[in-house]
């Protein structure tokens, strides 16, 4: 341990975290070439979602003092800063703590062209003072959707309402248009159908927010890992813990579902990186009348890229580089096709057009 490193010796709850020593502040950190920080802004949740263990201990937040020194810290020292994680259950929540930190982020955001993520719960998105603080163009705001299944919602102490989820997410639009919003679904919750995972990602693409989609861990010693047995929910004996059959899908099901989930991000991905793309696949699917237009689209350009000689080698690489994550989530940040395997996508694309929209 070096001269300037503090150690916290105690285990048990501390109540007031400004006690705790500041790495940042305490000089530890050599920040001169990093691109990337994480702020730590709260401990804890006040929310109990049964797959989580966050919420095993109770919430409680650094002073606003404490949270800006570090920032004005962090901005002193980090000349080379691309990138600040801000870790908070929901960065919504605590309206007067909010009001005052995003401020802040956002003047040293554009000041410095800095990227600054927050995770926000869906059930806050109605506090519109602090909302409207984050239409930055800099900041990606992660909202956790999970599913748009009531009884899902429900095992898993969520908010169940489909409805109002669907408000908040667009009211979360209209507040703060600048930002890149990215909504988090998990893929086989306990009583998610088929039908059920579809429809909820169905509707998360057709927000044109950025979509995620985690394959469901059930971690040892969280609620849901305890009730899963009970349900037929089979879980990988090692980290991580992915869920392999659940009560409404065997592992042949969840196998299929888990590789229609990657086709399907292989055309959003190619969508997200070509404004014609981006174009031509919402105004198909919009005049589409299939049910889950957004999804049965993209899986039916996808399955056209694939059956091609030259584009399915795009993505295989694209599959690859998938593989290489050793995650079986499925998120948009990653993954990128380069300029000419886009402009073969597209070209492809033109001979495909007509049988799309059959
Ligand atoms: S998933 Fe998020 S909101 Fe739910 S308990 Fe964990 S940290 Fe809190």
């Amino acid at each position: 341990m070096s001269d300037r490193q503090q150690k916290n010796s105690s285990t048990r709850t501390v109540n007031n975290l400004d006690d705790l020593p500041s790495p940042y502040l305490s000089g530890v950190f050599d920040l001169s070439e990093v691109k990337s920080v994480e702020i730590i802004m709260a401990r804890g949740c006040s929310q109990n979602c049964s797959y989580c263990a966050i919420h095993e201990s109770p919430l409680r937040y650094f002073s606003f003092e404490r949270i800006r020194d570090e920032i004005n810290y962090i901005a002193d020292h980090a000349p080379h800063l691309k990138e600040i994680l801000v870790t908070v259950a929901d960065m919504y929540e605590n309206v007067p703590l909010g009001e005052k930190v995003l401020p802040l982020l956002k003047k040293l955001a554009e000041e410095r062209k800095i990227r600054v993520l927050f995770y926000v719960n869906v059930s806050t998105l109605s506090h519109d003072s602090v909302v409207r603080l984050s239409d930055c163009e800099y900041f990606d705001v992660e909202v956790g959707i999970q599913s748009l299944n009531p009884s899902v919602l429900t095992t898993c102490h969520r908010l169940p309402d489909p409805e109002k989820i669907k408000y908040n997410v667009a009211h979360l639009q209209q507040l703060a248009p600048r930002a890149s919003i990215y909504l988090g679904l998990i893929a086989f919750l306990p009583g998610d159908t088929q039908e059920s995972y579809w429809a909820t990602l169905d509707w998360a693409i057709s927000t044109r927010a950025n979509v995620s989609v985690n394959h469901l861990r059930i971690i040892p010693g969280t609620e849901l890992y305890d009730r899963c047995t009970a349900r037929g929910i089979k879980v990988s004996p090692d980290y991580p813990y992915f869920v392999t059959a659940t009560d409404k899908m065997n592992e042949e099901e969840v196998f299929s579902v888990s590789r229609l989930t990657t086709q399907i991000f292989f055309t959003l991905k190619a969508v997200s990186q070509s404004p014609f793309l981006n174009e031509e696949f919402f105004k198909l699917a919009a005049a589409s009348k299939k049910k889950n237009p957004h999804t049965a689209l993209a899986a039916m350009l996808a399955r056209l890229w694939i059956k091609n000689t030259e584009t399915v080698k795009i993505f295989e690489a694209f599959v690859r580089g998938f593989e290489q994550t050793k995650s079986l989530d499925h998120d948009l940040r990653t993954n990128y096709i380069s300029p000419e395997d886009i402009a073969c996508l597209e070209e492809k694309y033109r001979l495909f057009k007509p049988y799309l929209s059959k």
